[in-house]
């Protein structure tokens, strides 16, 4: 059994601008409904394992 995508993200803190354009949908998806914000590069994702200093945000934002 494959494992969707998402299990293979590798923190996007490190994303270089051409993955960015490349994997921007991906982005997009990470970007709703942000559960965790790096405390290093001030990003935030739904998904912590996308983060390299995840930080639990108090609520979920709203942008
Ligand atoms: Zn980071």
């Amino acid at each position: 059994m494959s494992k969707p995508e998402k299990q293979k993200i590798k923190s996007f803190c490190k994303w270089s601008p051409k993955q960015i354009q490349k994997n921007f949908e991906l982005l997009t998806e990470l970007l709703e409904d942000p559960r965790f914000v790096c405390k290093k590069c001030a990003r935030a994702s739904n998904n912590k394992k996308t983060l390299c200093k995840p930080e639990k945000l108090p609520t979920v934002a709203k942008w």
